[in-house]
């Protein structure tokens, strides 16, 4: 098939004008100047795959949390910093082809942030009251004006790493998910390999072995690049 090899052939991509939007590392949630909730998400997963598809022509704009990669100046960085601040520069950079949600937002945000640094003698378990942070990657795929032809989410999981993938699928709309075991101490967070599944919506489920992130950032990207391409006659 013509579904070959995007990574020898750039401007294949590039004359389609594709455009991209990829997010990464965790959020911080700040509950008062200094102190915040976030997470240990290293940005790494998510960097790779937006580097991986900027280098076969796509015209990406990677979305980051706090984070500590160089980043390479190849490619466009937006560094933001709450959950509230993602989804904001997720909905200028939309319309785009792709959206891939490779960050770990965090879940809950301190109901209150406090303009001055919370005194010790106040601190009692009513100053964490919490609320939900919006979820991004529920907003791109249910935003029906809008939404990417292929919105990609992760599933980060300790266990039942399949049943709970394939329940989030259906859930957040997307059209693959990346389901990626964080209960072992050798990939995942914070470490340059990874293991991961990539699912799709029928249920079909393609295992790539445990590798560096940015071998794994080559795979999902040739995957979701198949499936958009899949009906276009014109590319040879
Ligand atoms: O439901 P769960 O948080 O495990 O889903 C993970 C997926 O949802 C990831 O793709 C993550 O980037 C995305 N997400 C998001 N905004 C949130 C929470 C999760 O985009 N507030």
């Amino acid at each position: 098939s013509f579904l070959k090899n995007y990574f020898e052939n750039k401007n294949l991509l590039r004359k389609k004008g594709i455009s991209a939007l990829v997010t990464t590392g965790p959020t911080r949630e700040y509950l008062d100047p200094i102190r915040y909730i976030s997470n240990e998400s290293s940005g790494k997963q998510g960097y790779e795959i937006a580097m991986a598809l900027s280098k076969v022509g796509v015209k990406t704009i990677l979305i980051t949390g706090p984070s500590k990669i160089n980043f390479s100046k190849d490619i466009k960085v937006e560094k933001i910093t709450s959950a509230e601040e993602m989804l904001k520069r997720v909905k200028e950079a939309l319309p785009v082809d792709i959206a891939i949600c490779a960050a770990a937002v965090s879940d809950f945000r301190p109901a209150i942030k406090k303009n001055n640094k919370l005194k010790r003698h106040l601190a009692n378990s009513a100053i964490l009251k919490l609320e939900k942070s919006p979820d991004i990657l529920e907003y791109i795929s249910k935003n029906n004006k809008n939404r990417p032809k292929i919105v990609v989410g992760f599933s980060a999981e300790t266990e039942n790493l399949i049943e709970n993938s394939l329940s989030k699928i259906k859930k957040k709309y997307c059209d693959f998910i990346i389901a990626n075991d964080v209960s072992k101490k050798n990939s995942g967070f914070n470490v340059d390999y990874n293991q991961v599944s990539i699912i799709d919506k029928k249920g079909q489920i393609n295992k790539i072995s445990r590798n560096k992130k940015s071998f794994i950032a080559q795979k999902v990207v040739k995957k979701i690049l198949d499936e958009l391409l899949l009906d276009d006659k014109n590319i040879n």
